[in-house]
C-alpha cells in the first residue's frame, strides 16, 4: 500500500487537493486531504506544494533494442523515461531485426521486461513483405501498427499504394490503430537529389530537402485509404501547420484520426539550424519560423491529441557532421519533455496544467486505446502518477541525463518546473531526482489480444 498525501490533482477536466491511495498497482481510493478510510501504508509520498497528474505516456521513442543496443537499450532508456518523470512509453518497430512479426514482438517484450523501470507497449511494423504478419502481431499483443512513408532509420522501405492499401484492409480487421511516418518518399528523393546535385551541404538543406507538401500529399494519401478501408488512422510527428490543417479537414469528413506532435516542433526552428547544426536533423524537420505556435495551439485545443517526442538517441559522432548529409537523423527527448512543456508552455501561460494532462496522458492513452486504464487518475486504473513541481529550476545538461546518448539539441537550456516523484504501478521509481525503484515495465496489452 501506498498513500500519495497533501498534493493537488490534475486531470483535464478537474483539479483539487486529494489523497491517492494505491495497492496491488492500482488506485483503491481517492478521498480529500485527511479522509482517505485507508489508514496503514508500506510508503508514503508528501505531494504538498506539487502537482499529481495521470502517468506522462511518451508515445513515440525508440530504445533500438534489439540490434542497436550502442545508441540505446530497454534499460537506459527506460530509465532516462522515468528520471524524466514518463511512466509509459510506446516503442517503435525500426530495431534490427525489425519488430515484424509475432515471433519478434515476444522476442522484444521479453527483453523489455527483463528491464524496464517503466511500462510501454510495442508497434508492430506494416512493410512491403509481411502482410501476413499483421493479424498475428495483433495477438501477439501490440498496441497499434507504425507504417513508413520515407526513409528512415534501417533503412526500411515504405510499401507500394496497393500494399498499403491491402494492409489498411487487414488491419481493420484487428480493431488497432495504424500509425505513419508521414513524409512522402518520392517527393524527399527527388528535392534531396537536387539539392545535393547543387552543392548544398548546410544544415537548412536538410529543412529544404524535405518540404512541407511531402508531410500534406503522405496524409491526404493515407487518410484517402483509411476513408475506403475504415481504418482509424494516426499521424506521427505533425510537424507543419499545414499538415495539421490536412488532418482537421479530413477529421471534420468522419476519419477516425488521431496525430501528435513534439517539443522541437514546438519549441524549435528551421532558423535554430544554423546555431545547432547537424544536432537539429530530425524528420521530418523542424519547420521554418510560424508553424510552432499553431502545433502548440492544437495541443492546447486538443485537435492534436498526444505530445510525443520521437525519442532517437544516437552517438555524438554519428550526429556532429559538417556536410549535413552525413549526418543521421533524430535526438533524445523522452527525459527532457515534461521540463520542456511546463517551462515553456506551462509556466509561460500558453498552456493549461489540465491541457497538459490531457496532451501528455489521457490524450495517447484514448488514441492507442489504453485508457482508462492508463491515463486516468481513478480507483481501478493503473497506478501511475508524474509529481510535477512547478517551480523547480535547472538546465538540460547531457551529463546529468540518463539514457546512452544524451546529447542534443536542448544543451544549455534552462527550464523552471520539472517531474520531482515518478511512480509505475504503485512502485516509487524516480523521487527527488534519484532513482530508487526497480525495473519491473511491463507490456500494456490491449484488452482482448493474447497473452494477458
Ligand atoms: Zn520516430
Amino acid at each position: 500500500m501506498l498513500i500519495v498525501r497533501n498534493g493537488t490533482l490534475v486531470t483535464p477536466r478537474s483539479m483539487y487537493a486529494a489523497d491517492v491511495a494505491i495497492d496491488a498497482g492500482r488506485f483503491v481510493e481517492i478521498a480529500a486531504p485527511g479522509q482517505l478510510s485507508v489508514r496503514r501504508a508500506d510508503d508514503e509520498v508528501d505531494a504538498r506544494g506539487t502537482y499529481v497528474l495521470p502517468g506522462v505516456i511518451d508515445s513515440h521513442v525508440h530504445f533500438r533494442e534489439p540490434g542497436l543496443e550502442y545508441k540505446e537499450d530497454w534499460e537506459s532508456g527506460s530509465r532516462a523515461a522515468v528520471m524524466g518523470g514518463v511512466t509509459t512509453v510506446l516503442e517503435m518497430p525500426n530495431t534490427l531485426p525489425p519488430t515484424a512479426n509475432a515471433q519478434l514482438v515476444q522476442h522484444k517484450r521479453a527483453l523489455a521486461e527483463a528491464k524496464a523501470y517503466c511500462d510501454f507497449g510495442l508497434y508492430g511494423l506494416v512493410a512491403q513483405d509481411n502482410l501476413e504478419q499483421i493479424g498475428p502481431m495483433a495477438e501477439a499483443g501490440i498496441v497499434g501498427y507504425k507504417c513508413f512513408l520515407g526513409e528512415t532509420t534501417g533503412n526500411i522501405q515504405p510499401p507500394d499504394d496497393g500494399t498499403l492499401l491491402e494492409a489498411m484492409r487487414v488491419i481493420a480487421s484487428t480493431g488497432l490503430r495504424v500509425g505513419f511516418h508521414a513524409e512522402d518518399d518520392a517527393i524527399l528523393q527527388h528535392s534531396i537529389r537536387q539539392l545535393k546535385a547543387g552543392g548544398r551541404t548546410d544544415a537548412r538543406a536538410h529543412v529544404d530537402g524535405r518540404p512541407e507538401i511531402a508531410e500534406v500529399e503522405a496524409i491526404q494519401r493515407v487518410a484517402l485509404f483509411a476513408m475506403g478501408t475504415r481504418t482509424p488512422i494516426h499521424i506521427f510527428h505533425v510537424s507543419s501547420r499545414q499538415g495539421l490543417a490536412t488532418i482537421d479537414a479530413w477529421r471534420a469528413r468522419g476519419i477516425d484520426i488521431t496525430c501528435e506532435t513534439g517539443p522541437q516542433y514546438c519549441f524549435l526552428s528551421a532558423d535554430d539550424m544554423q546555431r545547432l547544426g547537424s544536432l537539429l536533423r530530425i524528420n521530418p524537420p523542424v519547420r521554418e519560423p510560424g508553424h510552432a505556435e499553431p502545433l502548440l495551439r492544437g495541443l492546447v485545443d486538443g485537435r492534436i491529441d498526444a505530445i510525443a517526442t520521437d525519442h532517437s538517441p544516437h552517438t555524438r559522432e554519428e550526429k556532429v557532421k559538417d556536410d549535413i548529409w552525413q549526418a543521421v537523423s533524430g535526438f533524445p527527448g523522452v527525459e527532457t519533455s515534461v521540463r520542456l512543456f511546463v517551462s515553456e508552455a506551462v509556466n509561460t501561460g500558453r498552456m493549461s496544467l489540465q491541457q497538459y494532462v490531457r496532451a501528455a496522458s489521457e490524450g495517447p492513452a484514448r488514441a492507442w486505446r489504453l485508457y482508462p486504464r492508463k491515463g486516468a487518475i481513478e480507483v481501478g486504473a493503473d497506478a501511475d502518477l508524474t509529481i510535477i513541481d512547478l517551480q523547480r529550476t535547472g538546465t538540460i545538461e547531457a551529463a546529468r541525463m540518463h539514457g546512452k546518448n544524451n546529447y542534443g539539441p536542448w544543451e544549455g537550456r534552462r527550464t523552471t518546473g520539472a517531474a520531482v516523484a515518478t511512480i509505475v504501478r504503485g512502485q516509487v521509481v524516480m523521487r527527488e531526482g534519484e532513482l530508487v525503484g526497480r525495473p519491473q515495465g511491463r507490456m500494456v496489452v490491449r484488452q482482448g489480444a493474447v497473452g494477458i
